[in-house]
């Protein structure tokens, strides 16, 4: 290796000391299940979502580590990048991958469970939600290699913990996981897995991205992190892991067998039984000598929301950019889940609105409702978004409704994955004539001093 790779450790010890506020540190002993959860759900409502360190937790060795991509700010400095330029930077190094390179072995394999001392159950491994069928892996990024081509996958899967090295896995998004286990089957043989848990936000943000199955997201964390990922050999599976990671669990997905998994406490908010109701035998557990385990908190929580999607946004923003020349930017506000997005245009023609809209839901199959404002509407000021809604539309003119489009499954409002698409036009239409209020620069600095 040129330069020594980032890894988990060295982004904490970053936050650690130049954004000390975005980290805190629990060290009273806590229980595992439904604590992590409880303590981000409250801080949101608090209006923060910082990094949490639960350092002892009962009955287990290892530490927790929760809400690691839960800020936008810090994923883009994680890149080194700027919140307002993630898309521009997520966007070139799609088109500009970095090859991994294979080393052998890794820190990540300094303690090694074979045999019979592989237990899932002795990770931290905590519940979440009161309905949720059991614990869960929520950080569990499945690499996976195509059983025709080879190309490497990584991808998050949801996995319920059933006994000491069997799970239960969903691979209901039916994206590039379920396409090689698809296949595997057809060859009526297992697909080699290695679950990755903890690694640099970069290979996280990977995890999460859009890519074409040709491409492997170890690719794309190297071009992310501006030198190649380190990535060495499983043990007992044919597939390869990020060297520095935290916790690998390896094991096969087994073809032609399913059990009941979920439910499960998701995106939208509500608990959901949807589940391909694959199993994943275990064969290993390898893990750094004082291994971090790291859990995504799930259901509708920020942290789940911004990484489920600032990936995907940023390949959406590009091909936006790409078609149309007079696209600003959007937001997709918490509030909507994945469902709600706000587009803002600067407008030089009738229609460009309802043209903005249509190719937002096109590219984006999990939107429902999509508001587009002028250039002088801040999409990430929901209260300004409403404004523009309350005085710049007509539902009669500006409403656009597509019927029977597919959706995700996961809408608890849709059926047999149909749902429609409310697309609004907010921008001011060509014969708008009122003139917005404005207040006197020298009085507005007036105010500012007496009020500082
Ligand atoms: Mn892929």
């Amino acid at each position: 290796m040129s330069k020594e790779s980032p890894d988990l450790r060295t982004f904490l010890d970053y936050v650690r000391r130049y954004e000390p506020t975005q980290i805190v540190t629990i060290s009273d002993e806590v229980p595992l299940d439904y604590t992590a959860t409880a303590m981000a759900f409250e801080l949101e409502r608090r209006g923060s979502s910082p990094i949490l360190h639960f350092e002892r937790i009962t009955n287990h060795d290892l530490s927790l580590l929760a809400n690691v991509c839960a800020s936008r700010d810090l994923l883009a400095k994680s890149i080194n990048t700027q919140t307002e330029n993630f898309y521009e930077t997520f966007g070139t190094s799609l088109d500009n991958l970095i090859p991994a390179e294979m080393v052998s072995g890794g820190s990540v394999q300094e303690v090694v469970w074979e045999g019979s001392d592989v237990d899932l159950n002795k990770l931290p491994i905590p519940r979440h939600f009161a309905q949720d069928a059991g614990p869960y892996i929520t950080a569990g990024m499945l690499a996976a290699r195509d059983p025709d081509t080879g190309v490497g996958n990584l991808a998050y899967i949801r996995l319920q913990v059933k006994g000491s090295r069997r799970m239960g896995a969903s691979l209901h998004s039916r994206q590039h996981t379920w396409d090689y286990m698809r296949r595997a089957e057809l060859k009526k043989k297992d697909l080699p897995v290695a679950i990755v848990i903890g690694a640099h936000p970069a290979v996280m943000l990977a995890g999460a991205a859009k890519m074409d199955i040709d491409q492997d997201e170890y690719d794309l964390a190297g071009a992310l992190l501006n030198q190649p990922l380190p990535i060495c050999k499983a043990r007992t599976v044919d597939v390869n892991i990020p060297a520095n990671a935290e916790i690998v669990i390896e094991g096969h997905l087994l073809a032609g067998t399913h059990e009941p998994e979920g439910p499960f406490g998701e995106y939208t908010g509500y608990v959901t039984g949807r589940s391909t109701e694959n199993v994943l035998e275990v064969s290993a557990i390898t893990m750094r000598g004082d291994a971090i385990y790291v859990d995504i908190i799930p259901g509708n929580s920020t942290e789940h929301l911004v990484l489920g999607r600032i990936a995907k946004e940023a390949w959406v923003y590009k091909r936006m950019k790409e078609v149309l020349p007079f696209f600003v930017d959007f937001h997709y506000p918490s509030s909507g889940t994945h469902y709600h997005c706000y587009v803002r245009i600067d407008k030089s023609a009738e229609g460009q609105a309802k043209q903005a809209a249509q190719l937002l839901v096109a590219l984006d199959h999990y939107v429902k409702l999509v508001i587009v404002v002028d250039k002088d509407i801040d999409p990430v000021d929901q209260e300004s978004v409403l404004w523009a809604l309350a005085t710049r539309m007509q539902a009669d003119k500006d409403v656009s409704i597509l019927k029977d489009t597919l959706c995700n499954q996961l809408d608890p409002s849709s059926e047999n994955g149909l749902g429609a698409k409310m697309l609004i036009d907010a921008t001011k239409s060509s014969s708008f004539s009122a003139e917005k209020i404005s207040i006197p620069e020298n009085a507005k600095r007036l105010a500012e001093s007496l009020l500082d």
